[in-house]
């Protein structure tokens, strides 16, 4: 979990990731760019665990995980064990949109960097002096602060995304629930879901399938998120995860059994964003 004196920073990333979102689609643009756009600032954003801030593995390198989906189409793109690409939630979208297929890790994704249009930099770009502190503590491996989105766009389309450095001290070549298509990340004409926490738990509970199974079953966003909680610590006593949830009527829900999830949003209904730090249901 976020360090207490990290709460306001987090806040203010999750805003400014909103507003990155929300800027396209108020402009008209669609899901799928909003969610790219707003992984985008938190990647480059070093208070979280995705892109620039990302925890270290057990050798001291960030290794990282991205997933996206296009709730319209039904296509997803995801890459693993990426240690140079500056943004990967945009060389996921690139193996999307351009490859025959759904995940593709380390070199072999890395490759295609040039063609997405993916900057490519020295691994020491992503390690903070916060991320270095805490591999020399050599504190235990924890999750948390894996970066998500989802959103729905004037067309009535939805998309998810999400993006993570993974979990602190893992083995490396250790792959956790961000690109996993049903646990990290989901998106299809009713919902769009993003997950963090302990990626072993999230991949055991399905979490993403079981909140578009809550959807398809017709519960609200609001009630499929809080549902979800019951269910998953069923599936995984004493779970840590947390999870934010759309549904096609513009519905929020956001619920966890980590202790904080910082997160912001706005609607169309809405004059500001609403930010906040802990909640089990919203709206
Ligand atoms: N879910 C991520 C993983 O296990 C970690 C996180 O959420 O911070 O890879």
């Amino acid at each position: 979990m976020l360090p207490a004196e990290q709460y306001e920073r987090a806040l203010e990333g999750c805003r400014a990731a909103a507003a990155a979102g929300w800027e396209i689609l108020h402009a008209g643009g669609s899901a799928l760019d909003a969610v790219e756009a707003a992984v985008r600032v938190l990647e480059d954003d070093p208070a979280f665990n995705a892109g620039r801030g990302s925890v270290l593995n057990a050798a001291g390198q960030v290794e990282m995980d991205a997933g996206i989906m296009d709730g319209h189409t039904g296509q997803a793109g995801a890459v693993t064990l990426i240690k140079h690409v500056r943004h990967p939630i945009t060389l996921a979208r690139y193996v999307m949109a351009h490859t025959p297929h759904l995940i593709l890790g380390a070199e072999g994704a890395e490759a295609l960097a040039p063609k997405a249009g993916c900057a490519l930099v020295e691994n020491d770009f992503f390690i903070t002096p916060y991320r270095l502190k805490q591999y020399h503590r050599k504190a235990v491996s924890t999750a948390g602060d894996t970066v998500g989105a989802v959103a729905l766009d004037a067309q009535g389309h939805l998309a998810a995304a999400n993006s993570t450095g993974g979990v602190s001290f893992k083995y490396p070549g250790r792959i956790g629930d961000s690109p996993i298509l049903g646990a990290g990340y989901m998106a299809d004409s009713h919902m769009a879901a993003a997950a963090t926490g302990q990626g072993e738990h999230i991949i055991r509970a399905g979490l993403a399938f079981l909140l578009r199974d809550l959807i398809a079953s017709g519960f609200s966003a609001p009630q499929a998120a809080s549902r979800a909680t019951t269910l998953f610590l069923q599936r995984v006593p004493q779970g840590q995860a947390g999870w934010i949830l759309l549904d096609a009527q513009g519905r929020v829900g956001i619920a966890h059994t980590t202790r904080h999830l910082p997160h912001a949003w706005r609607t169309g209904g809405e004059e500001d964003f609403v930010v906040g730090l802990r909640a089990t249901e919203t709206k």
